[in-house]
């Protein structure tokens, strides 16, 4: 669930909207529909932790499994007060759509733990972690469910979950279970190029709406809000191509300079302060005038439901490009439509991630090292190829964008279930 002013909002019901609209218009087969608008498995886990003072603290975990139909179940870990059954099924359900979009071979899945990593020590950080891993034991797997990084989580969280499993798997094995966890640091088995994947892949997606709408991005404005791995990314490369920073926001608060904001600088401030506070010409915003900052492209990179019938009004923009999960609800979309905002939803905009932890999936596989060119030229390749049926499915539909993307996912799934059958 996550709040909005006085409401609470199903961030699963925006999916289960989203995916009807979908199914209604290209007239999806109601059987197969039945099987898709539920979560396959869903586990929750009540574990303890030992806290640096001695005491022990109980949490809560999650790990829902939407779909398998095309691959191992895949998907990212989030640590957020906020996270529930309802906001991981969402989550979870996205991802499924998100890697038949782009044509990998991975199911959907995501879990996460309520709470707040800002509350820890790493120490304490690094036990609750590893009793997370221990207490999902075999609902995880490098064949089966592959976690990955999401909202404050990292390659060291990862490193944690890799040791964790692997130290739990009789000693043979070992070594060959290293692709259970993806987004891992490149020493203990990451991909070059993955922490950036999520945002460089926000970026091809620009570009391509770029050349289609015969925009350029040089000298275009934007503004980001979450300056996370997501956000921090798109921002530092976005610069190359000349677009200008003009506003930002993240929980310390919205900031802006019409006059441009070094993405670079941002970051390094960002990291060390873990607030723009301070940060030199940047004026202190609020909300609301942060969400109607004119500008061409808002990149949308920190949580759900942020754009909804009461925010979307306030839009003085180009493009949406959807770097977050879920950032927009149904009613926001009508109302963006209305607005003729263009829209790169977030199940093909934020694919980059998912995209390069395939690759990682592979190296590690085939005991192979891929550079940093061979991983972006591959990237590249297939989030456009998915930029480019999504279009596609939108032109044949008549249709939003989101909702062409929908298309694309559920086609592909209904063949495939088609061509299997039901088992038994
Ligand atoms: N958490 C990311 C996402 O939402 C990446 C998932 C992955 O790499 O498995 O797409």
């Amino acid at each position: 669930m996550s709040k909005v002013g006085e409401k609470t909002l199903s961030v699963y019901g925006n999916v289960v909207r989203q995916f009807n609209k979908a199914a209604d218009l290209i007239d999806f087969d109601p059987e197969i529909r039945k099987i898709l608008a539920k979560t396959q498995n869903e586990v929750i886990v009540n574990f303890p932790a030992i806290m640096d003072d001695g005491h022990i603290e109980i949490f809560t975990g999650y790990r829902v499994q939407h779909n398998n139909g095309l691959g191992p179940y895949k998907g990212g870990l989030r640590f957020h007060p906020a996270v529930d059954i309802d906001e991981v099924r969402a989550l979870a359900t996205w991802m499924t759509w998100k890697s038949a979009i782009v044509n990998i071979p991975f199911g959907g899945a995501k879990g996460g733990i309520q709470v707040d990593p800002s509350k820890y020590s790493q120490s304490e950080l690094q036990r609750i972690t590893r009793r997370f891993t221990f207490a999902l034991g075999c609902n995880i797997g490098p064949e089966f469910d592959i976690p990955a990084p999401d909202v404050n989580t990292n390659s060291q969280i990862m490193a944690w979950i890799l040791d964790t499993y692997l130290s739990t798997q009789p000693p043979h094995t070992r070594q060959a279970n290293v692709h259970v966890v993806t987004g891992k640091p490149v020493e203990s088995g990451g991909s070059l190029g993955r922490d950036k994947a999520t945002g460089q892949g926000v970026v091809f997606t620009l570009a391509e709406w770029a050349k289609d709408r015969k925009f350029d991005l040089k000298g275009a404005t934007y503004f980001v809000q979450g300056f996370g791995n997501v956000g921090s990314w798109t921002s530092i490369l976005l610069k190359p191509y000349g677009a200008k920073l003009v506003a930002v926001e993240d929980i310390c608060g919205a900031y802006e300079n019409p006059h441009g904001i070094d993405p670079d600088e941002l970051n390094a401030y960002f990291k060390q302060n873990r607030t723009f506070d301070g940060f030199r010409n940047l004026k202190k915003i609020d909300h609301k005038q942060f969400l109607g900052t004119k500008a061409d492209i808002f990149v949308p990179a920190a949580l759900e439901n942020q754009i909804t019938a009461e925010t979307a009004q306030l839009f003085n923009v180009k493009v949406i490009a959807e770097g977050a999960n879920g950032p927009t609800d149904p009613d926001g979309d009508e109302i963006l439509q209305q607005k003729k905002i263009d829209l790169i939803p977030d199940i093909l905009c934020n694919a980059g991630g998912v995209i390069v932890s395939y690759f990682e999936w592979l190296q590690n596989k085939r005991s192979e090292f891929w550079d940093l060119e061979e991983v972006d030229s591959k990237l590249r390749k297939l989030i456009v190829g998915g930029y480019d049926r999504v279009r596609a499915a939108a032109k044949k539909h008549k249709t939003d964008w989101r909702t062409a993307a929908y298309v694309v996912a559920l086609s592909r799934l209904e063949k495939v279930y088609k061509e299997r059958g039901i088992f038994p």
